[in-house]
């Protein structure tokens, strides 16, 4: 997946770093495959179609978005209360112009409104009941808040919270004003399964997207690190990044724009760069990303069991994985 020569287009996907366990059924994962596939085709036909980088980027992640097996849009990991808060960003390489939209709970496309946040406002980042009220204003398709709840969805918050017992939800390693640990379970991020797509189209230009649930039994408004450009996704004229994992650690260590500047401050290649973020920078099972550079060069890293992800590419390219390298 890297070569001297430009590639004409190059469009790499990815459905999260958390994965189905090994064995959890055959027909499950060919449903992934099968979905993963799907995205693919129609990225790569959009691609050699000649579209702009942005357009198949939010095309892509539109189906991701509307499949019940991502946690995106329907199928959106669950609150600890059990409701679907949506996060969603896009930015394009050629002008650095991004938008972003966090805890939207009516939006049927969040990767939509993000790329109209760019297009209709001069913010970034919408939240919440704001980011409501511009989807009103704009005019996307709404739906109502139970659409994005799936039963997968409910059993694995049913799981996490019993894994939890009456836990606080506060980190067990940070000691309260009383000097007692807030919680006596470890915390763990239950199944990823955020969403993402990278482009590098015919003209040259590169462009990013990611859209998830955030991570099962999140509480208190939390967002996590896919609608914060610099964090889980970026794109400049260097590189596109899109990232999926536990959003706090994405945030923390500014995955995707580190791993930019690593290419142009220290003249690494993108896989050296993001094999860099996920094996040394993260720690191991914090997640992976997907990166395509100006070239059309990919890289997919992953530090998780698997990662659902595909890539295609103009000089015929075209692989969809989960756990096999
Ligand atoms: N990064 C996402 C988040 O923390 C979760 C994921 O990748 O599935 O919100």
């Amino acid at each position: 997946m890297s070569g001297s020569a430009a590639l004409s287009w190059a469009v790499a996907i990815h459905g999260g770093a958390g994965t189905l366990e090994r064995g959890e059924g055959q027909a499950m994962a060919d449903a992934y495959r099968a979905s993963l596939r799907a995205a693919l085709e129609e990225g790569k036909r959009l691609a050699e179609a000649g579209a702009p980088a942005m357009d198949i980027a939010e095309a892509v992640v539109r189906m991701f978005e509307d499949n019940e097996l991502y946690n995106a849009g329907r199928g959106a990991a669950l609150t600890d209360k059990g409701h679907a808060e949506l996060d969603a960003s896009i930015m394009d390489g050629s002008t650095l112009r991004a938008g972003a939209v966090a805890g939207v709970t009516t939006v049927k496309n969040p990767i939509s409104l993000a790329r109209l946040v760019m297009q209709k406002t001069r913010h970034v980042l919408l939240s919440g009941d704001g980011a409501e009220q511009f989807a009103t204003t704009v005019g996307v398709q709404r739906m109502p808040p139970e659409y994005f709840i799936t039963p997968r969805r409910q059993q694995m918050l049913r799981e996490y919270l019993g894994s939890q017992g009456s836990g606080t939800g506060l980190d067990p390693s940070v000691p309260l004003a009383d000097g007692q640990g807030a919680a006596s379970h470890a915390w763990s991020p239950m199944k990823f399964g955020t969403v993402g797509c990278v482009v590098r189209d015919k003209a040259g230009n590169l462009a990013a997207a990611t859209s998830t649930g955030g991570l099962t039994g999140k509480k208190w408004g939390r967002i996590g690190d896919s609608p914060i450009i610099g964090a889980g996704c970026y794109a400049n004229k260097t590189v596109a990044v899109s990232c999926t994992g536990t959003g706090e650690q994405f945030i923390r260590h500014t995955v995707a724009r580190s791993l930019a500047a690593r290419m142009e401050l220290k003249g690494e290649t993108v896989k050296q760069a993001a094999d860099y973020m996920i094996f040394t920078e993260l720690t191991k099972d914090d997640g992976g990303l997907i990166a395509v550079d100006a070239d059309g060069n990919i890289a997919m890293p992953y530090s998780s069991e698997g990662m659902y992800r595909a890539a295609a590419d103009s000089s015929g390219l075209f692989l969809v994985r989960i756990w096999e390298q």
